[in-house]
């Protein structure tokens, strides 16, 4: 482990590497999917690029 470069929790992700999915629930959604809901999945964290920290 190198400490010669200063690195911080990335913002975008708080170092949870992922963004999580996001479900939301419209009346125009129904009957396209389950119960009205649309999810999206998880993504890697653009920002970090899926490290957890920005330097
Ligand atoms: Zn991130």
């Amino acid at each position: 482990m190198s400490e010669n470069e200063k690195q911080h929790t990335c913002p975008t992700c708080n170092g949870n590497k992922v963004i999580e999915g996001i479900c939301e629930t419209s009346s125009e959604w129904q009957g396209k999917s389950q119960d009205g809901q649309l999810c999206t999945p998880d993504q890697t964290c653009p920002t970090c690029n899926g490290s957890g920290v920005v330097k």
